[in-house]
């Protein structure tokens, strides 16, 4: 039988203001989901793992300054950046993780290292960054992670408190027209904006890897989903792989990545009604916002998510990538 090998890609979920949609911002994230696309199913065309496949595609994602992971990661409440990244490979059950960092270029390779070789499944700050360095990972000067527009989202949320209320948004919105600044189509103000990648191989494994700066005006020290195997990524080829994005304290208090496994091997459901679980019905009983990217192991693709737009894309090896950022 042949399978259809698939990855599918997410830079982040949240709230959309009509009024301030940017039609050339909007392309040039239809083009960075594009480009990450096609590089990660010239991995999968060519015979390669899904774990290099996503790997591929979120050191990319990492390395765009439009999304929040890696350089264009968002400003703790010190005004510094704490990275966080993991990766699960569904044909072991291996997987690794990585949390605090502050100078590796690409925290979803350390996360990779980590898996591979180390004993460990998870390393944190000062002792992952050691790690990362003895292993041969580019470092990076914390400026690199700068970026001017993240740190303006930074400024506005210290002016409005930590928490932005919902009518906050429009207040910061105006705020960035006046500034000049230019409108992304998510508010980025209301954005979750982690990046992950999921994908099936043509020797039908399934891998996943999730990134992410964590949430603007965090507390330093504050670590989300992202590097929780089960909360931000997880991926078992007996079901399926599923990276997250969203308010990552109650995608942990749902264990929402192993949530949709768990309900595809114990309920025997499909993956999208799985997801849609997950997603549509029971994070928000808890307030959760933000959705995920899953893939089973017959290629079967899920996006779903509860905000109003999330940025995301699949593409099939043989067929033209597909981009989408609003319902
Ligand atoms: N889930 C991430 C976190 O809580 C945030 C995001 O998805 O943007 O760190």
């Amino acid at each position: 039988m042949t399978r259809t090998a698939v990855l599918a890609i997410h830079g982040g979920a949240g709230t959309i203001l009509r009024a301030a949609m940017d039609p050339a911002a909007e392309q040039s994230y239809h083009a960075a989901l594009n480009d990450v696309l096609a590089a990660g199913q010239r991995v999968l065309a060519d015979g390669g793992s899904a774990l290099d496949a996503v790997s591929v595609a979120v050191r990319l994602l990492e390395d765009c300054p439009l999304f929040n992971a890696g350089h264009g990661a968002v400003f703790t409440s010190d005004g510094t950046h704490e990275l966080d990244a993991s990766i699960m490979d569904g044909r072991t059950l291996e997987a690794g993780a990585v949390c605090g960092l502050k100078r590796v270029k690409n925290p979803v390779l350390a996360a990779r290292r980590v898996m591979e070789q180390s004993e460990h499944l998870m390393f944190a700050g000062a002792g992952a960054e050691a790690f990362a360095e003895k292993q041969g990972l580019e470092m990076a000067d914390p400026s690199y992670f700068h970026t001017d527009a993240r740190y303006r989202q930074w400024q506005m949320a210290r002016e409005a408190g930590k928490a932005l209320l919902d009518h906050d948004a429009a207040t910061l919105a105006a705020r960035a027209d006046a500034e000049g600044i230019p409108h992304e189509p998510i508010d980025p103000n209301r954005k979750f904006g982690t990046v992950g990648a999921v994908a099936l191989d043509l020797h039908g494994h399934l891998a996943a890897a999730t990134s992410t700066g964590g949430i603007t005006n965090k507390e330093p020290g504050r670590v989300g989903d992202t590097p929780l195997i089960g909360a931000g990524c997880y991926a078992n080829d007996a079901t399926c792989a599923v990276s997250t994005t969203g308010s990552g304290e109650m995608f942990m208090r749902m264990v929402a990545a192993y949530d949709v496994a768990a309900q595809m091997e114990y309920r025997g459901i499909s993956l999208e009604a799985a997801a849609a679980d997950v997603v549509m019905n029971k994070l928000p009983r808890i307030d959760g916002r933000g959705g995920l990217i899953a893939v089973d192991k017959h290629g079967n693709v899920a996006l779903p998510f509860n905000t109003e737009g999330m940025y995301r894309g699949f593409a099939r090896v043989g067929e033209a990538p597909v981009t989408a950022i609003y319902r």
